[in-house]
């Protein structure tokens, strides 16, 4: 594989978490951004409780509210695959009522590895780094030999899993105990940042009272936090598709807090952290916000946007985030940041045939050619579009400005609707 990239524009992290956790509507989008799609199962009209499953998907994996209120009328809204998508809004009664059957907490110690998996189900536990992929399959595989956390947190400007990991690192490590202990697991390891130092001082304080887990630091690379390379770094072992091939389940750290709150307060996932960042918004910060707030009322609620000229929003980090041309955006689980900068970019000269694609590319495939041949589906299948993980790094190379992973994105389609 080609050598990860050190990219220099890394601000300066931000470890506080703020909270935004009063928004007056909230919307459940009815497809996520990897096109799976749910069905309602409220009507306008009907009261909603904090924690109410909402919608599911054809695989009965539940959408809960993050909020108490009734449901109003449906609305379209754009989603972090930059698709405007029809959702159900429920207007915020704020008053945080939660459904009976989530007010008395479980005992964990009663947990069996098959009840666990059902509340990682039930609970709607999934990948928020990202992937939004839902966390009970993963752990629905016989002996495990290796949990990894991947706290690598490498794209620039992103600092919410930072934050997590600084202000719960003891509430991360409980959580991976019980995990072990649940599912007989003998080992975790956290991976971590190397320059990460404020979350490695945190964990160091708490670590030592368990020996099954291990701190490994990575190289503040992008993408070092890619799955393969985090497997790679810290254990050395290559898998063709998926981890669990080699006995291994990497979780992101988020959705290890994540976890800690279900255990903790018997409770569904409806709020996360993400960065709010970039010259467009007058203060840069991690928030916690319902799951469902739309970006703009977070940001004009809290310092608002600073006068810039063609702002430009990107769900997600600048590397693999998807750039909008409104805040009308849904924060669904897999939304990390937001970022807000000026769209001055100059776009679109010719290709010049230089290669500095091919050569970043940490899949091994041929982004330039893809993008010559992106009319011919055999051709794209040949140069094996799909294994592009969408790392951004051939548009960032790029000497002409040209969106190369948005072609790359344009051949997956093709080959993959054919
Ligand atoms: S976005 Fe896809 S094609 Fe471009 S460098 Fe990353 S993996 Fe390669
Ligand atoms: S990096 Fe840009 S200019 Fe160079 S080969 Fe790739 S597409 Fe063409």
């Amino acid at each position: 594989m080609n050598k990860p990239l050190k990219i220099s524009s890394y601000d300066k992290i931000n470890y506080d978490i703020e909270m935004y956790t009063k928004p007056e509507f909230v919307y459940i989008p009815l497809e996520n951004k990897n096109g799976n799609t749910y069905k309602y199962l409220v009507k306008e009209g009907e009261y909603v409780y904090k924690g109410g499953v909402v919608a599911v998907t054809n695989d009965d994996f539940p959408v809960h509210s993050s909020v108490s209120g009734y449901v109003v009328c449906g609305s379209n809204k754009i989603i972090s695959s930059g698709k405007k998508i029809k959702c159900v809004v429920i207007q915020n009664d704020f008053k945080e009522k939660y459904e009976k059957s989530k007010l008395k907490k479980k005992d964990i110690s009663k947990y069996s590895k098959e009840s666990f998996i059902n509340d990682l189900r039930e609970n709607g536990i999934s990948g928020l780094g990202g992937a939004d992929y839902p966390t009970f399959l993963k752990y629905g595989i016989d002996n495990i030999k290796c949990l990894i956390v991947n706290g690598v947190e490498c794209e620039p400007f992103v600092s919410c899993d930072k934050a997590v990991m600084y202000n719960y690192a003891e509430c991360i490590l409980e959580a991976i105990d019980n995990i072990l202990e649940i599912m007989k697991i003998p080992r975790a390891i956290i991976a971590v940042m190397s320059n990460d130092f404020k979350s490695i001082k945190m964990f160091n304080k708490y670590i030592k009272t368990y020996p099954n887990i291990s701190l490994v630091f990575v190289d503040n690379a992008f993408p070092n936090g890619w799955e393969r390379l985090v497997v790679r770094n810290t254990l050395g072992i290559e898998y063709d598709r998926y981890p669990s091939e080699k006995g291994i389940i990497v979780n992101n750290v988020s959705t290890i807090y994540a976890i800690y709150e279900m255990f903790k307060y018997n409770r569904p996932l409806t709020e996360r952290v993400i960065t709010i960042t970039g010259p467009g918004v007058k203060k840069k910060r991690n928030v916690k916000v319902k799951i469902g707030a739309l970006a703009s009322e977070i940001i004009n609620n809290l310092d608002g946007y600073r006068d810039i000229k063609n702002p430009l929003f990107i769900v997600g980090g600048p590397m693999m985030g998807k750039s909008v041309p409104t805040d009308d955006v849904v924060i669904t689980k897999d939304v990390t940041s937001l970022l807000v900068i000026s769209d001055n970019f100059e776009k679109n000269l010719p290709c010049i045939k230089c290669g500095k694609c091919t050569y970043v590319c940490p899949s091994n495939i041929m982004p330039v050619l893809i993008m010559n041949n992106i009319d011919n589906v055999d051709n794209l299948k040949k140069l094996e579009c799909n294994k592009c993980i969408g790392c951004g790094l051939c548009s960032y190379i790029c000497p002409s400005k040209i969106e190369v992973r948005e072609f790359v994105n344009i051949a997956k389609e093709k080959v993959n609707h054919r």
